[in-house]
Order: structure tokens, then C-alpha cells, then sequence
């Protein structure tokens, strides 16, 4: 920007401070206001609109006819200044009434003036007003004019609000932005419907303070800003938050570049010599980048700018010390998260019963933070591009996660349709409840087994409530993953008593903690120690073989909790027969030492492990013998047999459960247990779907453990098929499959009258 502008754009904030600071009322503050940017920028026209109940009013001018201020007022898109307000952008033109939005407005005089800049007033990223100058010549104006209008836009958004001539409740109110109803799909990740207020999991940042005291402080801000901003991309790396929850190298590439560009950093100082604070100055930079960047229609430079946007946030977020995420602040009442990507433990954080749902930008099926979702009962959709556009803070969303749909902003008729589908829902939920004390028994006779996948404290009250036969999956690392520290023995032995307990004899099968991969654990994991593959990293049992105090522990405080009862314990990710064995010996050498010190123990304990690592497959001979049962976590197997990472947003929908290589697969380790005698369950989130466990069914298997929500469904699924009809089946399509099985699988289900969800 040339000296001259920067000059003028100062020269005005340093005039509208003093008229900021002084004890001028509201009114006069604006007449100054106006007097000041007219003269500085030599314009015969200045005039400020503000939206006041939900039109814009002329509030001050210089150069219109003063008998028009307070009377002219123009509708959300109506003539120039409502364009302005609805699209949230620019008008340069050299002749007004050329536009086809021009309205004419006697009262105003404005029939002399030719040329017209307008810009949007912005306080939270909504409109609260336009700032205008008019001039007689047809000339437009230049760039650097047009830089300087917006900053000084911003400068009176503060004034604006801070002298309350926009009524709060106006300016936050949806109508006010005349954007209307959106519908947003994304992919169906958690089912179940929500209502709420959409919150942003990162807080949009306030700037309250826009003009600079002391412009050397203000830049030295802003450097340290940079060097934390920098320090924390460079550990992202190796963040639980990062790299693992779906946000991979590309976008950390690209944060690097952003972050070490000197262009950047350079305007960012321009702006504060031009008299912005630091957080102001940061704002403008961001505003101006998205201007140019919406001009150019090119996807991939949009995608760069979300980024762009992503990190201005960060840095906003570090300069302005508002660091904390909507969990710390606490939810309304009712909210919808709105989230690009979460972490199982920040989602954790969150108070359930006042969170009705999540909207991610990204999210798949079998990411972690998807599995405590449905361990906590939270809608979720996923994929909905560009969430923080299409959402606005404070816009009412209904989530449908059935139909993986946020209406935002809904209009009563599509409120009436989403509560008489929340009713029917409601209903259908009171069928299965009904469900609760019927047994999964087959058309033909076979009672097959319906455990619960748990993890939190109140689970247990979803195993007596949908009636299952006990608890397939404990992921006891749930637990660390809410805590901030390392769990102790005591308070591990606490929950899993209060678990069996709860339980009341029914079976609980307790996973030893499987963290790593996208469980990250602050205080376990070194962050220098960046993994390329965490899902295929130092994770669950080889974490836990190697750091054995760890699952010293837990095996302890298994054993206290279940003394005088009969344990049933699994390990997860077992690749080679060894490490069960190493594990076993570990829960054996603890049981000894609380003989030796006369301390009861478990009455029995079964040992089993978790079929994830395909490599498994080839040596059950060697490990069946072992174990009293197996459990196949499909959401680890699948990945690893499609190598396909469970939590990449862009492979969420590329393979299907059903296809022929899994179900061959499974059908394989079914028919080895059976052969050597050891109880088989699915515990992964494919058994949850009624379709998938039809076919899981049909190649053999007895026992599901899946999510509490689908256990009504899974039973009327079971209720309603012949199992020996569903063995011939899969015989048929496992020796020649269809193109589609999950086509071939839906028509047959339909045929037999089978009940899908
Ligand atoms: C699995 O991998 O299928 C499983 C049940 O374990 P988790 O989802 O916790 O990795
Ligand atoms: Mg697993």
C-alpha cells in the first residue's frame, strides 16, 4: 500500500479515536465520524447505515440531505447499500445508477453524486451496517481507497457496537443476515436426531479493541504471535489432535507455508501502522486475502484459503489469549457442535446432556471420536464442506443423522417435519423397547448372543435399559483418554467395579487399554516422537508389553474389581500368538502376587484376545488353543486388510463392509473357532448395522457386540430371519459374489420380510 494511503487511513483512526474516547452521545459520535473519513479522503458524500430492526437506516452523512437521516431506509438487498449488506461485499462503481440494484431515494439528493464505494460494516461476521462515499465525477475509486474504507469499517464496527446503536438482539437475530433456511448434507456417521444452537468447538474470536495506543507494542505482539503459531505446527506433528484425527500432511504442509510466509507476517505490520491493533490488524489481513481470493474461481485455492483461515483463527486465538475450546466456556442448554475435526478426548470434554449433536467438515465411520459419539448418544454427520460458512454461531441446526442432514436456520414448516419425525422416531425407539426382555432368538430357532460396546461410567445404564446379554467391548481407555493424568489403580479399580456391579452377573468383557494410534494420551506420548502411521504404530498391546507399569496397574485393579467374581479380560491388536502370552503371564504374575498376599481374586478369569492384525489369520492353530475366546474388531481388521486409514475422511465410503474379500475373511476365522471350540463375537461397528449382521449371520457368527442404539433394531433384524435360509445365502454369494452385494443382500432381505433398520 502506497505511504499516502497508509497515511489517510490513519490519519482517519487516529481521528476516529478521539472520537471514540470522547464523551460525545451516540448521534454526534457518527456526525463526527462521517465529518472525518469525508475530509480525509476528500469524498463529497460520506454516509453510515446501520441495521436497526432488520433494515438499514441512514444514521449520519455528510453530502446527503440531513432531513433524510433517520428516514431513509433500505431493505436486506435492496438498491446499492442493502446489496452491500446481503452479500457482505464491495460495491466500487463509477456510475451508480448503472447498477441494476440502484434505488432511487429523493429525500437523500443523491442524484448528483456518480460514483459510489461501499463497504460492509462486520461485527461477528454478521452485517450490522454499510460505510459509503459518493462523489460527483464518474470515477472509480482505486484500490487503495477502497483498503482504507475497510479498515476504517472495521474501526466503527467497534464504535457501533460499543455505542449499542445496533440492538444486540437485532444484530445476532438469523433473520438479520437474510440468509434463510440452509440444508446441509453431509455423511451419516452417528444416527439419531438433534436439536440445538450451533456452537463452534474453536470459538470465533471477538476482537473488542481495533485502534492501536501504541503501535510498537502492537507489532511486537504480533511477532510473538508468529513464534508460538510457529512452535505449535511444528509439535503438531506429533498432536493427539493431529495427523490422526483426519487432518494429515497436506494441510500440515500447508499450515508451514502460511506460517513462514513473510508476505503474511509483512501486511499484518502494515496494518498496524496504519493504526489497527494486532488482533484488528490480523482481521483486515484475513478480510482482504478472502477478497482476493474469492475472485479467483479455482478449488484448490479455496481449499489453501480455508486453511489460510484455519490459521488465522490460531493466531487470532494466541494474540487475543482466548484460548480455550466451546468445552471450557460451556454449552448452552441445547447445542449442535460444529466442529472441522475433533479428538476423542476433546469431544469427551463436553457435557452430554446439554450436547444434542455434531456437525463435522470431516469425521469417518470408524474414527474414535465417532465410536465415543455413539458411546455417548450424540448425532453426528460428517463430510459437510466448508462447516463454518454454511453455519453460523448462534444458528438454530436440527440434525437428522439418519438422513445425515442439518437444516440450519430451519423455517417452521421444516421445524413441524423434523419434530413429527423426531415422534415416529420415538415411537419406533418405544418398539424396540419393547424388544427388551425378547430374546435374539432366529425365525428358525437359534438363540444368538447381543452384548454392548461400553467405555463410559453411564453406559451400564444402556445395558439393562436395551435388554442386552452383557458387555462384549469395556474400552477401558476411555477413561484415560478423559483424564489429564495417568488414571491410578484405585479409581481404575473403582469404575470397573462399579461396571460389574451395575452388570449384575451378567458377563463384562474388559479390553486392556488400547491407546496410540488416534487415542493419544498427553501424558503418555512423547510428541517429539512423531509416528507416519499411528493407527499401524506404537499402539495398544505393544504399547502396553512395553511400558508394563501401565498394564501392571490395570491388571491390578481388574483383579481387585472383579474379586470374588469371574473376570473376562481381552487384549487388542495381538499380531503374533507371543504377545498373548506375555499379556496372560502379566495378569497371571499380578493374581499371583495377590494370593501371596492373601487378597482375594477373581473366582475364574477368561482370557481373550482381539482380532485386528490380519496376520493373525495365519496363525490361529498357534493362538486358538490359548484362549478361552476370540473377538473380531472389524474396524481395525477392515483397515488394515483394504489398507485403508479408519479415520481418513476421503476413504470413509471406499470399501464396504460387505464386500466379498471381508466376509471371505471372516468367514475363515469364523469356521477355525469352530473347529477348535472357542467362542467367536464381532465387537467392531460393522455388527451394528442390521444389514452387515444379516451377512455376519449367515457365514457363522453368534455373537455381536455392538453400539447400545442398535439394539432394538439388531433384535427385530434377528426376530424376523431364518438363519439356516441366511447360511445357504452367503454359501451362494460368497462362492460367486454379486457385483453389488449390498444391493444382492438388500433385495434378498427384502424378499424374506427380514427387518432392516
Ligand atoms: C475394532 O477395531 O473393531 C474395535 C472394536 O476396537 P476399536 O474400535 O476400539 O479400535
Ligand atoms: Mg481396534
Amino acid at each position: 500500500m502506497p505511504p499516502q494511503s497508509i497515511a489517510s487511513a490513519r490519519e482517519i483512526l487516529t481521528g476516529l479515536h478521539e472520537v471514540m474516547a470522547s464523551r460525545l452521545g451516540a448521534q454526534a459520535k457518527l456526525n463526527k465520524v462521517v465529518q472525518i473519513i469525508a475530509e480525509a479522503m476528500a469524498s463529497e458524500v460520506c454516509s453510515i447505515y446501520l441495521l436497526r430492526d432488520g433494515v438499514l437506516e441512514l444514521y449520519a452523512t455528510v453530502g446527503l440531505n440531513q432531513s433524510a437521516v433517520h428516514v431513509t431506509k433500505l431493505a436486506h438487498g435492496e438498491g446499492l447499500v442493502g446489496t452491500i449488506a446481503k452479500q457482505i461485499s464491495v460495491l466500487n462503481l463509477a456510475e451508480a445508477s448503472s447498477h441494476p440494484e440502484f434505488a432511487y431515494r429523493p429525500e437523500t439528493g443523491e442524484e448528483t453524486f456518480h460514483s459510489f464505494a461501499g463497504v460492509p460494516i462486520v461485527r461477528k461476521e454478521r452485517v450490522v451496517g454499510v460505510l459509503a462515499v459518493q462523489h460527483a465525477d464518474p470515477r472509480a475509486y482505486e484500490e487503495v481507497e477502497i483498503e482504507a474504507l475497510q479498515t476504517v469499517a472495521m474501526v466503527l464496527s467497534e464504535l457501533v457496537a460499543n455505542a449499542g446503536l445496533v440492538d444486540r438482539a437485532a444484530s445476532a437475530a438469523e433473520g438479520d443476515r437474510d440468509v434463510g433456511m440452509a440444508r446441509q448434507v453431509g455423511l451419516k456417521l452417528v444416527t439419531g436426531m438433534g436439536r440445538g444452537v450451533a456452537v463452534y468447538h474453536q470459538p470465533r474470536i471477538l476482537i473488542e479493541h481495533t485502534v492501536a495506543e501504541d503501535l510498537e507494542a502492537e507489532r511486537h505482539r504480533v511477532v510473538s504471535a508468529f513464534t508460538r503459531m510457529r512452535e505449535q505446527i511444528e509439535g503438531m506433528t506429533s498432536q493427539a489432535e493431529f495427523g490422526t484425527a483426519g487432518e494429515h500432511h497436506e494441510v500440515l504442509e500447508t499450515y508451514k507455508m502460511f506460517a513462514y510466509d513473510e508476505g503474511w507476517a509483512r501486511r499484518i505490520n502494515e496494518a498496524i501502522d496504519e493504526g489497527l491493533t494486532a488482533e484488528a490488524a490480523i482481521e483486515r489481513v484475513r478480510q482482504r486475502m478472502r477478497r482476493r481470493m474469492a475472485q479467483i474461481d479455482d478449488p484448490l485455492l479455496a481449499e489453501r484459503m480455508h486453511d489460510l483461515d484455519d490459521l488465522s483463527n490460531r493466531l487470532l486465538r494466541i494474540v487475543s489469549g482466548q484460548l480455550g475450546t466451546a468445552a471450557q466456556a460451556g454449552l448452552p442448554h441445547e447445542a449442535i457442535l460444529v466442529a472441522r475435526n475433533l479428538g476423542p478426548a476433546e469431544l469427551l470434554e463436553y457435557d452430554r446432556r446439554k450436547l444434542k449433536g455434531v456437525v463435522l467438515q470431516e469425521g469417518s465411520l470408524t474414527a474414535h471420536v465417532i465410536i465415543v459419539a455413539r458411546a455417548m448418544g450424540v448425532p453426528v454427520i460428517g463430510r459437510v464442506a466448508d462447516v463454518r460458512q454454511q453455519i453460523s454461531e448462534g444458528d438454530t441446526v436440527l440434525l437428522d443423522g439418519d438422513e445425515a442432514v442439518a437444516w440450519v436456520r430451519p423455517t417452521q414448516a421444516v421445524e413441524d417435519a423434523f419434530d413429527a419425525k423426531l415422534e415416529a422416531t420415538q415411537k419406533k425407539r418405544a418398539a424396540y423397547a419393547a424388544l427388551r426382555d425378547v430374546p435374539p432368538v432366529t425365525k428358525d430357532g437359534t438363540r444368538l448372543t447381543v452384548m454392548v460396546n461400553a467405555g463410559l461410567r453411564d453406559d451400564v445404564a444402556a445395558l439393562a435399559a436395551v435388554g442386552a446379554d452383557g458387555i462384549g467391548l469395556f474400552r477401558t481407555e476411555f477413561q484415560f483418554l478423559v483424564s489429564a493424568n495417568l488414571p491410578r489403580r484405585e479409581g481404575q479399580a473403582r469404575l470397573y467395579r462399579s461396571i460389574l456391579d451395575a452388570a449384575e452377573g451378567r458377563p463384562v468383557i474388559f479390553r486392556t487399554v488400547d491407546v496410540g494410534g488416534d487415542k493419544q494420551l498427553p501424558y503418555l506420548h512423547d510428541h517429539t516422537e512423531h509416528e507416519e502411521n499411528p493407527a499401524m504404530g506404537w499402539r495398544a498391546l505393544r504399547l502396553a508389553l512395553d511400558r508394563d507399569g501401565l498394564m501392571k496397574v490395570q491388571a491390578r485393579a481388574l483383579l481387585e474389581a472383579a474379586a470374588g467374581r469371574e473376570l473376562d479380560v481381552m487384549f487388542p491388536m495381538i499380531s503374533e500368538p507371543w504377545e498373548f502370552d506375555e499379556a496372560k503371564a502379566l495378569v497371571e504374575s499380578q493374581r499371583a502376587w495377590l494370593l501371596q498376599h492373601r487378597k482375594q481374586v477373581p473366582t475364574a478369569i477368561r482370557y481373550g484376545a482381539m482380532m485386528e492384525v490380519p496376520a493373525l489369520a495365519e496363525v490361529l492353530d498357534i493362538l486358538l488353543p490359548k484362549i478361552d475366546f476370540l473377538s473380531v474388531g472389524t474396524n481395525d481388521l477392515t483397515q488394515f486388510l483394504f489398507a485403508a486409514d479408519r479415520s481418513h475422511p476421503k476413504l470413509a465410503e471406499r470399501y464396504d463392509w460387505l464386500s466379498p474379500a471381508i466376509l471371505r475373511f471372516l468367514r475363515r476365522i469364523v469356521r477355525a473357532c469352530d473347529a477348535a471350540d472357542v467362542p467367536l463375537a464381532v465387537c467392531g461397528e460393522m455388527g451394528g448395522r442390521t444389514l452387515e449382521a444379516m451377512a455376519l449371520i449367515g457365514i457363522g457368527v453368534r455373537r455381536l457386540s455392538i453400539t447400545p442404539a442398535a439394539v432394538g433394531a439388531l433384535k427385530a433384524m434377528i426376530r424376523s430371519l431364518d438363519r439356516q435360509a441366511a447360511t445357504a445365502l452367503m454359501e451362494i454369494m460368497l462362492e460367486r459374489p454379486p457385483e453389488n452385494m449390498r444391493d444382492a443382500l438388500g433385495a434378498w432381505a427384502a424378499e424374506q420380510g427380514v427387518i432392516l433398520s
